[in-house]
């Protein structure tokens, strides 16, 4: 039957139907943005599948985007000969939430940001194929997959609640998007408008497009271009383009070699700080897109860099990688674990140039990312890579003001000839570090101890233990391993006699509570403190993630 069967939105597509439809969103262009990097999805899946051997086999002529404009009807269709969707997919993929920008988006809307105006936070996140109904009344999706007994499919919605689905003999292989436009968004209905926006977005597309019958865009792969010749117009355009980000990249990382594999990569590390949705560690896919030979292997292909680079955004192309390797099979297939290797080591080294050439901006980086760089520390598993890694840290530092970081390499280099070990102390803040007593005995033999103000950080410095051969020692432990005598002083403090009653008491009091009663000369302000073994600088860390959990 030809007629449309009634489909309810989920509630969240709804709910972001809702802020969409009614949003004040100034950009709103950018939907031609999110419909043509549909169509050249669809047509790099396409594209993959003809070399994959399943599907029809495809030449280059076959793929194309094709967009027109009509504005006596006041409409703009985007078309593309992609691998389009089955009736299935067409209710999965438009009916629900899958993207996850779109996911984040509504994350944050049902989170605190509420509050917020939604219009600016769209552009943070860019809300995929509903960002049409910024601009359409009423968008029709004809599609059909290029099986040869597919059957053609339309979607139809006016954004507000429900769609219907019926079938479409019409429909050509691929997706025809066709957007309605509401009548103060009929410019885009104009083929000047559509040109300049798509000049503006989407020149990187690996298609041809077309507006009305004229092809308007070159097609370059940046990545496979000497990186002297790429301006850096095109890098901020490509990766908004990659990265589908509304942010400029903070560095850049264009890089070529064959060896140990070859790998022509570009890779961007945002300008942007990272959304919640990044920060999670389990929900998230990478940032890099995995070709070969030109030919889109996998968007957001996470196994090809590390997790804890998935902040880092771009292209890797290698000529080394199988045409035919699954997208199932990259996880586990030893190139790409060599890729991974090859890349996180380079982008290590990166920044680590990045440290010593332009301390400032890798500051501002590290406060921004260095979470990141601490859960890469973790996560790792080879001691030596752990230290490159560490290599990458800066704190603050007792003999240093307020604000001053010191990186670990550059505090063990200044160490004094008779210091051992890196010694750091963990507290919430800058004030509380330097009044902790834990402090004073290493204050008072004046040496330089790093601050860490993060619940994190001690984990991670407990987990890394050592670095350049120096052993990290948190100031709590440095003190356990205190073998002063106690001094008396009968006039102004405990006299002998006095302090072995104290120690009798304490010992007799807190008997199965603590391990024992010391002395020490090292404190100066405080008259006692409570030292732990081996979990000592985690005390801070387990109270904050304690008391975090709801
Ligand atoms: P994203 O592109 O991030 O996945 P979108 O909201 O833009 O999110 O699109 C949702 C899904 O709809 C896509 O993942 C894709 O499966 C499907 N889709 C959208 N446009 C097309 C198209 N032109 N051809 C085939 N599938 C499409
Ligand atoms: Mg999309």
């Amino acid at each position: 039957s030809l007629s449309g069967e009634l489909h309810q939105f989920q509630a969240e597509t709804r709910m972001l139907l809702d802020i969409v439809a009614k949003s004040l969103y100034s950009d709103k262009e950018v939907f031609v943005r999110e419909l043509v990097s549909n169509a050249s999805d669809a047509i790099e899946k396409a594209r993959y599948e003809s070399v994959q051997g399943k599907g029809a086999v495809l030449g280059e002529k076959d793929l194309r985007i094709s967009i027109s404009t009509d504005k006596y009807n006041k409409t703009l269709t985007i078309q593309d000969s992609g691998i389009g969707m089955t009736k299935e997919e067409l209710i999965s993929n438009l009916g629900t939430i899958a993207r996850s920008g779109s996911k984040a988006f509504v994350e944050q809307m049902k989170g605190g940001a509420s509050s917020e105006d939604p219009s600016s936070i769209i552009g943070q996140f860019g809300v995929g194929f509903y960002s049409a109904f910024m601009v359409a009344e009423r968008v029709d999706v004809l599609t059909r997959t290029r099986g040869h007994d597919a059957v053609g499919y339309k979607w139809s919605s006016d954004g507000c609640g429900s769609y219907t689905v019926e079938e479409c003999p019409e429909a050509e292989p691929g997706t025809q998007v066709i957007c309605h436009l509401k009548v103060q968004d009929r410019e885009f209905s104009d083929e000047d408008t559509i040109k300049r926006v798509l000049k503006k977005y989407s020149s990187f597309v690996g298609a041809p497009i077309e507006v009305n019958g004229e092809q308007v865009n070159t097609i370059k792969p940046l990545w496979l271009l000497d990186p002297k010749e790429v301006k850096e117009e095109d890098h901020n355009e490509f990766y908004r383009f990659v990265g589908q980000s509304y942010d400029n990249p903070r560095f850049i990382l264009h890089y070529r070699t064959d060896a140990p594999i070859n790998l022509r990569c570009v890779l961007y590390f945002p300008e942007g700080k990272p959304g919640l949705f990044e920060l999670t560690r389990d929900s998230v896919e990478g940032g890099v897109a995995l070709y070969c030979r030109r030919v889109l292997i996998k968007n957001k292909a996470e196994s090809v860099m590390p997790k804890w680079l998935r902040f880092v955004k771009g292209v890797v192309d290698s000529e080394d990688i199988p045409l035919n390797l699954s997208r199932e099979m990259l996880q586990d297939s030893a190139v790409i674990r060599k890729v991974r290797t090859v890349l996180q080591n380079r982008c290590v080294r990166f920044l680590q140039d990045k440290l010593r050439k332009d301390p400032k901006s890798y500051i501002d980086f590290f406060n921004d990312y260095g979470i990141f760089l601490k859960e890469g520390i973790i996560s790792s598993s080879e001691q030596m890579e752990k230290e490159e890694i560490a290599r990458l840290l800066v704190y603050e530092s007792s003999s240093r003001p307020s604000g001053e970081r010191i990186s670990l390499t550059e505090y063990i280099a200044k160490m004094p000839e008779t210091q051992q070990d890196v010694y750091y102390l963990a507290a919430p803040s800058r004030e509380l570090a330097e009044q902790s007593p834990y402090f004073e005995a290493l204050k008072k033999r004046g040496v330089d101890v790093l601050f860490c103000y993060e619940s994190y950080d001690e984990v991670v410095l407990m987990q890394l233990r050592q670095v350049n051969g120096k052993n990290i020692v948190s100031a709590e432990k440095d003190m356990r391993r205190d073998k002063d005598e106690a001094k008396y002083d009968d006039e102004k403090g405990l006299g002998k006699l006095e302090t072995s009653g104290l120690m009798d008491y304490l010992k007799e009091t807190l008997a199965g509570k603590c391990y024992g009663v010391k002395t020490t000369s090292r404190l100066v302000a405080h008259p006692c403190v409570v030292t732990v073994e081996e979990m000592a600088s985690a005390r801070h860390f387990v109270r904050t993630q304690f008391s975090q959990i709801p």
